[in-house]
C-alpha cells in the first residue's frame, strides 16, 4: 500500500471524483515537492458521504457489539502490519521524522485495538425503584458522527475520534486537515480490507471553511468530534448551538511545565526539552511555558539551551531530530512570533530563526528556540505558537508557581518536576488542566482520558470515558 498520486473522496468504500472536479496539492514541508493531490470537497460531496454513512448506520448499530469490536480490533492489527507505508506517507506529508511517524502510527493502531476490545463493555444500569416499575438505561449511538482533525498528528488524531465512535455503533464521516489527508484516505481503504462494511467510514477532504463547515451544518450529522484551534472550535460551537448538537472540542494549549529547585535536573532538563520540542513543538499538549524556581533558573536555562541547541535539525538526521514545520502558513506564523518576542523584550538564549544548512534549503525548518526574561503577560507566554519555542519564566514559591501556571485561557496539560511527593500531589491538585504529568512530560497511551479545561476544550477523548461521549443514554421504565 503506497500513497496514490491523486485521491478522490472515500464514500461507500470507493474513491469518488469530487463534485467540482477540483483538487488541492499536498506539499512535502521538507522539500516543497507535491506528495499527492486531494479532492477539494464541497457541500455536495459532504451530502453524498453523510447519505452513505446514514444508510450504513442501522445494520452497523444493530451488530452484536462483540462482533463489531472484532472488526475494529482487526483494523488496528492491519494498520500495525502495514505500518511502514503509513509512517512513510505521514512523514512525507507532515514532515515528521520517520521514528516519530512510526510512534504515532503505533498509537493510531492502539486506538483501534483498544476500542475494539471495549466495544462490548458499555453496559446500562438497573435503577432500583421498588417492585412496581422496572427502570433501566441503555447507551445508544448518535447515528452519523463527523470527525474533524488537524495536521500535527494526522492519523493519530483521526483514529482517536473514529475508533470509539465506531466501536459503540456510530458511522463516521471524517474530514482530515487539507494539509495532511493522505493517511486518512489510505486508512479508510485499509478499514474496508479489514472487513468494515461499506459506508461505515467515509472521508471527505478539503478546506475547513468549505467541507468542514458543510459537515458541521449537515442536518444528518448528530455529533461532531473536533480537534484543532480555538478559533475553529468556537465557530463549530456556534453552529452546534444553533443545531442543539453535542460536540467534543479538543483545542489548543499553552501548557506550563514547573521545575522546582528539588527536581532531579538530570531528568528534568531532557524532559522539559522534549516537552516543548517533540514534533517540532507542534503538539497541543506541549510544555511551552517553563516555570523555573528562581534559585536554579540561570543554571536550568543554561542547561536547557545547551540541550535544545544540540538537537539535530533535519528530517533525516539521527533520532531524535527536529522535522520541518508542517506547512508554509504555520512556518510564517512561528517566524512572526520571533519578532513579537524581540519587541516584548524577551532575551533569546538559543535559536530564534529559520534553520539553515545542508538539506534544509527548501524546507520549513526552524531552530530550537529558548527565551528567558519572560513574564507571563507577554504574548509569547500567552499565545499558542505551535513551533519549537520554549519560554522560561522564574517563580519564587509554590503558590506563585501555581498562580502563574493557572494564569492562562488554556488548560490542556501541565507538568511538574519535584522529589517531594507531597508537593507533587498538592500542586497537581491545584493546577487547572485536564492532564498533569509528574516527573515526566507527554503521554501518548490511549488509555488516559484527555479533555481540556477552560478554552482548551469541551468533553473527553481517549480512555474508557470517551465511549460515553459517543453515545446518548436512554432510560426505559416499565410498569410491572
Ligand atoms: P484548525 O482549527 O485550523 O483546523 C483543524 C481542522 O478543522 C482542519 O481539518 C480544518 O480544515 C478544519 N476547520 C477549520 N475551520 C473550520 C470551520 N470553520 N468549520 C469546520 N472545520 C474547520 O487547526 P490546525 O491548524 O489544523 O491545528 C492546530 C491546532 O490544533 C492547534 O491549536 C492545536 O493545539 C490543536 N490541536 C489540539 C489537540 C487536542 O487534542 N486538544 C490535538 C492536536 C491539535
Amino acid at each position: 500500500m503506497t500513497i496514490r498520486p491523486q485521491y478522490g473522496h472515500f464514500i461507500n468504500a470507493k474513491f469518488v471524483v469530487p463534485y467540482n472536479g477540483q483538487y488541492i496539492d499536498s506539499i512535502n514541508p521538507d522539500d516543497g515537492s507535491i506528495v499527492t493531490k486531494i479532492a477539494a470537497g464541497t457541500a455536495e460531496d459532504v451530502d453524498k458521504a453523510v447519505a452513505a454513512a446514514k444508510a450504513a448506520g442501522p445494520s452497523w448499530a444493530d451488530m452484536r457489539p462483540l462482533e463489531r469490536g472484532k472488526i475494529i480490533s482487526h483494523i488496528g492489527r492491519l494498520l500495525e502490519e502495514r505500518i511502514e507505508a503509513f509512517a512513510n506517507a505521514e512523514s512525507a506529508e507532515m514532515g515528521v521524522p520517520s521514528m516519530g511517524a512510526f510512534a504515532t502510527m503505533v498509537t493510531a493502531s492502539n486506538y483501534f485495538q483498544y476500542y475494539g476490545g471495549l466495544a462490548a463493555s458499555l453496559q446500562g444500569e438497573h435503577i432500583p425503584v421498588g417492585p412496581e416499575q422496572h427502570s433501566y438505561t441503555v447507551h445508544e449511538p448518535y447515528g452519523v458522527v463527523g470527525v474533524i482533525t488537524p495536521w500535527n498528528a494526522p492519523l493519530n488524531q483521526a483514529c482517536r475520534g473514529m475508533a470509539p465512535a465506531l466501536s459503540v455503533g456510530n458511522t463516521v464521516v471524517l474530514k482530515p486537515s487539507e494539509y495532511t489527508s493522505a493517511t486518512a484516505l489510505m486508512f479508510a481503504e485499509l478499514a474496508v480490507d479489514a472487513g468494515l462494511p461499506e459506508g461505515v467510514l467515509n472521508v471527505v477532504t478539503g478546506a475547513g471553511a468549505e467541507a468542514g463547515e458543510a459537515l458541521v451544518k449537515h442536518e444528518d450529522i448528530a455529533k461532531i468530534a473536533f480537534t484543532g484551534s480555538v478559533r475553529a472550535g468556537r465557530e463549530i460551537g456556534k453552529i452546534a448551538a444553533e443545531k442543539i448538537m453535542p460536540v467534543t472540542l479538543e483545542l489548543g494549549g499553552k501548557s506550563p511545565d514547573i521545575i522546582f529547585d528539588d527536581a532531579d535536573l538530570e531528568a528534568a532538563v531532557p524532559g522539559a526539552v522534549f516537552a516543548f520540542l517533540a514534533n517540532s513543538g507542534q503538539i497541543c499538549l506541549a510544555g511551552t511555558r517553563i516555570l523555573v524556581q528562581r534559585s536554579i533558573v540561570d543554571k536550568f536555562a543554561e542547561m536547557m539551551a545547551s540541550a535544545a541547541s544540540k538537537m539535530p535539525v533535519g528530517k533525516d538526521k539521527p533520532f531524535p531530530s527536529l522535522g520541518p514545520i508542517a506547512n508554509a502558513m504555520q512556518f510564517t506564523k512561528v517566524l512572526e512570533y520571533f519578532k513579537v518576542a524581540e519587541k516584548e523584550g524577551a532575551k533569546l538564549v538559543t535559536g530564534g530563526k529559520q534553520a539553515t544548512g545542508e538539506g534544509l534549503e527548501n524546507g520549513f525548518y526552524i531552530e530550537p528556540t529558548v527565551y528567558v526574561d519572560v513574564s507571563n503577560d507577554m504574548r509569547i507566554a500567552r499565545e499558542e505558537i505551535f513551533g519549537p519555542v520554549g519560554v522560561i519564566i522564574p517563580f519564587d514559591t509554590e503558590e506563585e508557581a501555581i498562580a502563574i501556571a493557572n494564569d492562562t485561557n488554556y488548560g490542556l496539560a501541565a507538568g511538574l518536576w519535584t522529589r517531594d511527593v507531597s508537593r507533587a500531589h498538592r500542586v497537581a491538585g491545584k493546577l487547572q488542566a485536564g492532564q498533569i504529568y509528574v516527573n515526566y512530560y507527554l503521554e501518548s497511551g490511549v488509555e488516559h482520558p484527555l479533555g481540556g479545561y477552560k478554552q482548551s476544550g469541551i468533553g473527553h477523548e481517549k480512555g474508557v470515558m470517551a465511549l460515553k461521549q459517543y453515545t446518548q443514554t436512554k432510560n426505559i421504565i416499565i410498569k410491572i
